[in-house]
Order: C-alpha cells, then structure tokens, then sequence
C-alpha cells in the first residue's frame, strides 16, 4: 500500500520506532558523548551517553488516562506509575536513578485535590527509587497525560542491553509472572466469579496492576555481577521480550524455555479457571509485569541465583525462534503477541 494511504496503526508501536531509527541514519551525529554503544542504545530500554567511566541513561515514557489508568487508579498511583515504568527502562540496563522530570497534560477541569494527589505520587516513588524530582512542564489538554524522563548512571563495563546474549546461556527472571494480568482481570471481572477467590491474592494482584513497582536494586545486583549477557524489563509480556532478545542480537539466536518453570503463582490458575482465560497467556503476553528478563552465563548462573533471587526459565539456543518445552516435554514453537499500541489491543 503507498504510504501516504496507511494509518500508524497498520504498523503499530515498533515498527514506528524502527522507522524513526532508520530516519535518523540520514542525519549521523557526532559527539564525544556518543560511541558506538551510544548508537546501539537508541533502541534500548534507556539511551546512554559517555560520561568518563560511566554511561549516563535516559529514558522517557508516556502514559495517558485513556489507554493506562484503569477507571480504579487513584491519581496518586498514577504519579507512582509515570515514574515507575521509568525507573523500570533504567534498571533493566543496571542504572542506579539520579533524577527525575515530569511534565503534566492537564484537563482543566481537573480537581485541585487530584492535581496535589499526582505530585504526591510522582515525590513518593522518586523517594522510593532514591532520586530527586528535578524539573517539570504543565500544560493544559483534553485528556490527563504523564510524560516522564529519568536519568540514570551505570558503570561503562556493567551496563546491560537487550543485545548480547549467548547460544548456552541461561534465561531467567527476577520475578513471578501474570501478578498484574490477574490484577486487571479481577478489576474487569463479575464479583460473583470472584468470590472464592483468596482475600490476600487479590490485594496482591491488585497491587501489581494498580501500584506496579520497578526492579531497581535486583536491575543494579545483577548487573554488578558482570554475567549478565542482555536484559530488558516486561512491560509486554514475556514472549514480546524474549524476541526483542532476539531481534537486538548480532548473530542469529533462539530461546527456549519450560512451561513448568515459568513462575506463575497457583492462585492464578485457580482465578483463571473461574473467570474463564488461559493462565499461561496471562503470564506470557499480558505484560506489564515490571520483572526483568535476563540472560546469564551458565558457568556463573547458579553463584547469582544464590544471591539474587531469580527464576531459571531456560537456556538461549540458535534456533531463531522462540519455543516451549510444555509439560508433556512436547517443543512448541511460540509467537509473540505482548501488548503493542496503536494496534487495536488496548486493555481498558
Ligand atoms: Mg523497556
């Protein structure tokens, strides 16, 4: 189709961000802050620059009310989640966060008391990653828009990318996967499927969906372990993430994992049965999870594993796809299908 007859949403997300890489080819840059790593990150989950011995990150994100808040985010957990999935660009690279800036679309007829509520989000979970808010922007819009920016710094030979990765090494995660699928589902689902549903689970799943946290000091540990070969957080699911490992990797590479050791709580299934989805869809491709995908040498795996807790899921191969070992030792060969804007899945 010529293009001046397509719509972004016959691309979506990623093949716009290809596009803008691409554009930018014609217009090289140099700078002493700019080396060939410098280059690669643009595609990264943080954009780094020389900085004598370190690399200073930065990373921005946008979210807006209609495709990111759920009706039941208060606006406080809103200014968490602005500064959240920022932090999380930074940890997947091994960044420690230095600060934080924040620009604010506002609709004017936003409550004052909701406006206080956002600030005290976005100052509390800076608090919380141990970094200041530095600077700002409002301006008014129809819909309630968070744009982030956050800066980070990580040592030049520890910094993690999601290029790198090794046929033999091991893939691994830092955390249990679906907590925040099995949120947004219990925030979408008839109370009465719900009912014997564990009271603590719900809360927690809740909490992953509504006030998602970052994995700042796991991101820092493991990449001061110096094994790490590429990583990038879960913000679109597993599969999604996996094959971003794939895609960023010079030579050709595969992943392969096991359906048994993926982590996925056993509440998740029980809540799946009642409200009628497929549980390891919830933990592969619903996304937003905030975990970070990892992967690892082998010879040095199991002195972190002792050390940081992570999930061993399995090992990178040189297939060029990504496939699953399911419980019956049957390989499947599996496609990505995470959360992608501008294509016609959004979750609210
Ligand atoms: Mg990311």
């Amino acid at each position: 189709m010529p293009s001046k007859n397509r719509k972004i949403s016959d691309l979506g997300e990623k093949k716009l961000i290809k596009r803008l890489l691409e554009k930018s080819q014609k217009y090289p840059f140099k700078s002493i802050f700019f080396d060939t790593l410098s280059f690669k990150s643009r595609s990264d989950d943080a954009a780094i620059l020389n900085f004598g011995k370190n690399y200073l990150a930065a990373t921005t994100d946008l979210l807006i009310q209609s495709t990111h808040f759920p009706r039941q985010m208060t606006p406080r957990q809103m200014g968490k989640k602005i500064v959240t999935v920022n932090v999380s660009d930074l940890a997947a690279m091994g960044a420690e966060s230095l600060g934080f800036i924040v620009a604010l679309a506002l609709p004017p007829d936003l409550m004052l008391s909701e406006f206080d509520e956002i600030l005290e989000g976005i100052l509390e979970a800076c608090e919380n990653y141990q970094m200041a808010l530095i600077g700002g922007d409002t301006n008014e819009s129809t819909e309630l828009a968070l744009y982030g920016t956050c800066l980070g710094i990580v040592a030049k030979d520890k910094v993690m990318m999601k290029s790198g990765s090794q046929v033999g090494d091991v893939i691994a995660v830092t955390g249990p996967l679906g907590l925040a699928a099995a949120g947004f589902e219990i925030l979408s689902a008839e109370k009465l499927k719900l009912k014997n549903i564990n009271h603590n689970f719900k809360e927690l799943a809740l909490k992953h969906a509504l006030e998602p946290k970052a994995q700042l000091e796991k991101g820092i540990s493991c990449s001061k372990t110096g094994a790490v070969t590429s990583a990038t957080d879960i913000t679109d699911g597993l599969l999604s993430e996996l094959e971003e490992l794939i895609q960023a990797n010079q030579t050709n590479i595969g992943m392969i994992i096991y359906e048994d050791k993926i982590p996925i709580p056993d509440e998740i299934f029980e809540l799946a049965s009642k409200i009628g989805k497929d549980p390891l869809e919830m933990a592969l491709s619903y996304g937003e999870d905030f975990e970070i995908l990892l992967t690892i040498k082998k010879d040095k795996f199991h002195e972190i594993k002792d050390k940081i807790s992570l999930y061993e899921l399995g090992y990178v191969t040189s297939s060029g796809h990504i496939q699953m070992i399911d419980k019956e030792e049957k390989t499947d060969i599996l496609i990505p299908k995470g959360y992608e804007h501008f294509k016609k899945n959004d979750k609210f």
